[in-house]
């Protein structure tokens, strides 16, 4: 390709919305463009990145014997109701009408569809198992998009729907997923992690997210050296504390004038915040009541394993309002959950402690010496969110915390949605039995920018040879120059002819600013004709290491001829 002919688009300097070093390289390199907040065009050399990314997962899949195809975006509102999803998904999906009124979405994710694909095509059992996928553009209307394609409320997925006759069927299914996975992102240059996950809005049990390890990541990892545990904090569960033996004290209330937080409360009482409890007052908008969560008073909550819990939704889970508080005969700043009219769930080390400080539910009131059983009781369940030093579920070693992308999700279903769709097969005997079913997410354009922030330095993006735009640029210093110019066009055939994806900078231009825009870009391979172009010597630079060196015409052309032939 020549220079002179391309949409080059950089940028000095990025839009001031771009926060993290991936979002502003993109822009700056001009791969993606916006118009609207979490959009995005896809511009040359940007799509040439993101039909590479496409083409190893494609065949990665392709490889574990899944089928593609490609649904629309468009999906009807009766399948989500069928699916119990209309009502459930919140205001994340896209909802909208035809002119006559019917109600659709844009698809956030496809297993109503999927499911519905089964139903009506898979007749015999001797079609499964089977596994689907498609590459394909999904929609949700995110509270907070950001960072360019990291959240975006249009992005690419790559989304797969495996149909086992049962659960052993699955599993085999699962791993082969699981296994594909590792695959791709190893073969896409990422250090990532798989890790133990919560299956969120999608339902059924069992899950791993794949986790691209990066400081900008918004998922939290806990993660063990010893024994190789490794969970999303939404999902870590950590050792369970030993029971307190300690005698249980008489409890006895206390003024606490204004002493609202924890660490008002233990400055003022001069206890340790690990012996008080915390009580959170939640109004959950799925079965319409309030309930409280009690943990340690160090620890935070985690929402998610209360939706859990509670059998709801996080989208539908608020913090109670002053007066919803008020009118259970409580008071902000002072819950506490003895007498506390409402369901509560207990914190598994709350539980297990003696002699700690409640709020009294009465303004200035704590109660000291609570005990669980004896002045309150409540579900006892896993609340809290694991935090660093934690001892492992498994081992019982300390917990390390890192942050991570989620690139990559999958799921077992099980029969929830193929029960609720009616999507079955006939066994042997002649009875309809609901496919098994697993779902398996890859968010492709994320994947993308999670490379960009993996592989970068001050100069631009630095892309591994597999998936960069381009393997090679050839920069002639002055392309009016005859030598340097006959020089250049040879190599670029030369090149050209095996195979190599090569551009040939032939625009009218300094060599400082060509060299810049292709450092920005992040092409693998430069070679430079300048002055030497005479005696037959280029001048080679990697981008990766940026290295340059003095090199031969041939040695120049050899080397990268055989790097790409061994992507
Ligand atoms: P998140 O927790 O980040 O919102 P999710 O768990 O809701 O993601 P899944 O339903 O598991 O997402 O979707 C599969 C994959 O699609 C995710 O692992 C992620 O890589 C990608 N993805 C999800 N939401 C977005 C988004 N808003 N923008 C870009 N990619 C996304
Ligand atoms: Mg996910």
């Amino acid at each position: 390709m020549r220079a002179s002919r391309m949409l080059i688009s950089t940028l000095k300097e990025a839009p001031n919305e771009a926060k993290i070093d991936s979002h502003v390289l993109l822009l700056r390199a001009g791969m993606i463009k916006n118009e609207v907040a979490g959009v995005y065009n896809y511009l040359p050399f940007g799509l040439r990145v993101l039909n590479k990314i496409e083409n190893i997962i494609r065949e990665e899949m392709d490889n574990a014997s899944c089928i593609e195809i490609l649904c629309s975006a468009i999906q009807p509102k009766e399948l989500w109701v069928e699916s119990g999803r209309w009502m459930k998904y919140g205001p994340e999906l896209m909802r909208f009408k035809d002119r006559h009124e019917r109600e659709f979405c844009l698809g956030p994710t496809h297993e109503e569809i999927f499911t519905s694909m089964a139903r009506d095509l898979i007749k015999s059992s001797k079609n499964l198992p089977i596994n689907l996928y498609q590459i394909q553009t999904k929609y949700r209307d995110e509270l907070r998009p950001r960072f360019g394609l990291m959240r975006g409320r249009e992005f690419i997925m790559k989304d797969a729907y495996s149909f086992d006759k049962d659960e052993e069927g699955l599993n085999v299914s699962y791993q082969n997923m699981y296994d594909t996975y590792t695959k791709i992102f190893t073969r896409l240059g990422l250090h990532f992690q798989p890790v133990l996950a919560d299956t969120g809005n999608i339902g059924g049990n069992g899950s791993h997210q794949f986790m691209a390890l990066s400081d900008i990541g918004e998922s939290e990892i806990a993660y063990c050296d010893a024994c190789g545990y490794a969970a999303d904090v939404e999902k870590a569960t950590t050792k369970e504390s030993e029971l307190d033996n300690s005698e249980m004290l008489p409890i006895s209330l206390v003024n606490t004038p204004n002493q609202r937080t924890i660490e008002e409360i233990t400055a003022f009482l001069n206890v340790d915040p690990k012996k008080t409890a915390k009580t959170i007052i939640y109004h959950d908008y799925v079965n319409n009541k309030l309930v409280a969560a009690v943990v340690r008073g160090d620890r935070e909550i985690n929402e998610i394993k209360l939706v859990n819990a509670i059998n709801s939704n996080e989208n539908y889970l608020e913090l109670a309002k002053e007066e919803e508080i008020v009118n259970l005969g409580s008071i902000h700043g002072f819950c506490g959950p003895k007498d506390l009219n409402c369901d509560i769930y207990v914190d598994l080390e709350v539980a297990a402690m003696k002699n700690f400080v409640i709020g009294a539910n009465t303004i200035d009131y704590h109660y000291l010496n609570a005990n669980f059983g004896r002045d309150f009781n409540g579900t006892v369940c896993d609340l809290k969110k694991a935090e660093a030093g934690d001892l492992c579920p498994c081992c019982g070693k300390p917990l390390k915390i890192e942050r991570g992308i989620e690139v990559g999700q999958i799921f077992k279903l099980q029969t929830k949605y193929s029960e609720a769709m009616k999507c079955t097969y006939v066994n042997e005997e002649g009875k309809n039995i609901p496919m098994v079913m697993g779902c398996y997410g890859i968010g492709v354009t994320r994947t993308l920018q999670s490379i960009v922030e993996q592989y970068h330095d001050e100069f631009g993006i630095k892309w591994p040879l597999n998936v960069a735009p381009y393997h090679a640029v050839i920069v002639p210093i002055n392309y009016k120059d005859d030598a340097q110019k006959e020089l250049a066009e040879s190599i670029y055939k030369k090149l050209i002819e095996n195979k190599v994806e090569v551009i040939i900078d032939d625009r009218d231009a300094k060599p400082g600013f060509k060299f810049k825009d292709w450092e920005l870009i992040g092409i693998p391979y430069m070679v430079v004709c300048g002055k030497r172009a005479a005696e037959g010597i280029v001048e080679f630079k990697n981008r990766q290491t940026m290295i340059k060196e003095e090199v031969t015409i041939l040695e120049a052309v050899e080397r990268i001829i055989s790097q790409v032939k061994n992507i």
